[in-house]
């Protein structure tokens, strides 16, 4: 008997970046146009997808057990396929393929658009591999469902990237540079806007390169005045910015466009001018110095995000000191750091003069540490001050609700816990911060924001 798509229960665990989601998202929105229903335990599910990412050596490990434990209720529970996409997927096709026999079907990064005849083919009881080259598949071409159900959505407005940083995989699993056409973009954006999305979450493996590969130059200032005037949208905020293409075209949209949130996200790796040229990024601390002062003199109430890498193969102790001086002297709001992890296929996998882990480890916690206290003391400053909070929800609290200011990206920063009655989802409201620790903020309200 040949079950109804209703009456088939699917479950998919999205791994990774935002990135990522947005895919996941998109394979949701296939799945319902054609009527299946949606679990959140896999244990209930007919058909689990992970949706993988392959980026780093702990999230192919945490690809690989989820797989595992997936697996498992393909012998206790009611599970009869289990499908495997993304990054993961794209890398290691034939490995998985062979490792894990309990894996049904393997999508790649260009192919997850062909979630429905996967689904079909594996409840048939047939294998499938669809795996080419990494082509962008963009939400536009295909109906998304919006998993997280806040007010802020991410806005995918490429995929791949030309930079060729030696220790990244990323262009080897999402390709070369591939830009979304503008109106596209604008359309899926008017029509978040139309869902009660307040704030759009601008996302690429570089968002700064936007357009060069379609318009014959870098075309995210424009981008962004478009965003900016659609109705509805209220905050939009910048991940993944790449330091020298920082132009001063995108910083006046910064500072002229209200809507455009004065937060940045510019991930920099390092700033040892050798580790840099090591990594193939070509700018240097001197060029990181300036910008970051040009942004702060042009906006002054500018939020800078940024990450680095620690432990980089040939990182001297020299270098790392000069990294956590740079740390201490530019004082980033905030800042993530990565330990370096080796990846085959890449440059600097092969590089001779790998840092050990335990140091690497070492230097985590002292980069870590460092930064911890820089983000306490920032926040302290907010004492007494008033800022504009997006309401996500009610707080763990009795009487609280949480969200987040204009310095925050969701699932990345930190949160605003609001004392306050009964505040609507998506309303920005005016908050007094009343106390803070190294991430958090918590307040009162004091009224509506205008927006
Ligand atoms: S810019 Fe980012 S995604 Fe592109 S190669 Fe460098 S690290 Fe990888």
């Amino acid at each position: 008997m040949v079950l109804a798509p209703r009456h088939i229960s699917v479950c998919l665990i999205s791994l990774g970046c935002n990135k990522n989601l947005v895919d996941s998202e998109v394979m949701l929105g296939l799945l319902e146009r054609e009527g299946y229903s949606f679990v959140t335990e896999p244990e209930e599910a007919d058909v689990i997808i992970v949706n993988t990412c392959g980026f780093i050596e702990a999230a192919k490990k945490e690809a690989v057990e989820t797989i595992i434990a997936m697996g498992a209720y393909k012998g206790q529970g009611r599970c009869r396929s289990l499908i495997v996409t993304g990054c993961l997927a794209q890398r290691y096709a034939d490995e998985l393929a062979r490792e894990l026999p309990e894996i049904d079907a393997l999508l790649g990064t260009g192919d997850y658009h062909r979630i429905v005849p996967a689904v079909e083919q594996t409840l048939a009881g047939r294998h499938c591999c669809f795996i080419g080259p990494p082509q962008a598949r963009f939400p536009g071409q295909w109906p998304r469902l919006l998993s997280q159900g806040g007010p802020s959505a991410y806005l995918k407005i490429a995929e791949g990237c030309n930079n060729h940083c030696s220790y990244c995989v990323i262009p080897q699993l999402r390709g070369p540079l591939q830009s979304r056409p503008q109106d596209d973009i604008v359309e899926e954006a008017q029509a978040l806007a139309k869902l009660g999305i307040k704030e759009l979450v601008l996302v690429a493996q570089d968002t700064t390169r936007y357009g060069e590969d379609l318009y014959g130059k870098p075309s995210l200032p424009v981008l962004l005045r478009r965003l900016a005037r659609i109705e509805g949208i209220c905050w939009i905020r910048l991940l993944y910015c790449y330091p020298s293409r920082f132009s001063p075209e995108l910083i006046q949209v910064l500072r002229e466009e209200p809507k455009v949130l004065n937060y940045v996200d510019i991930p920099l790796q390092h700033v040892s001018k050798r580790v840099l040229a090591r990594m193939n990024r070509n700018q240097t601390k001197e060029e990181i110095r300036a910008l970051i002062k040009r942004l702060r003199e042009e906006i002054p109430d500018i939020t800078i995000r940024t990450t680095f890498i620690v432990g980089f193969p040939g990182e001297t102790e020299a270098e790392f000191a000069e990294l956590l001086d740079f740390l201490a002297e530019v004082r980033f709001d905030r800042a993530g750091f990565f330990v370096y992890s080796q990846e085959e296929g890449t440059p600097a996998a092969a590089y001779p003069d790998q840092v050990p882990e335990r140091e690497k480890r070492i230097r985590y916690d002292a980069a870590m540490k460092l930064q911890q206290a820089i983000s306490a003391e920032k926040n302290r400053q907010w004492l007494g001050k008033e800022l504009e909070v997006l309401v996500e929800g009610k707080g763990p609290e009795e009487g609280f609700m949480v969200g987040r200011s204009y310095r925050d990206a969701p699932e990345i920063d930190g949160l605003v816990y609001v004392a306050a009655p009964e505040v609507s989802r998506g309303r920005i409201i005016r908050v007094r911060i009343t106390g803070t620790s190294e991430y958090d903020l918590r307040g009162e309200i004091r009224g509506e924001s205008g927006q």
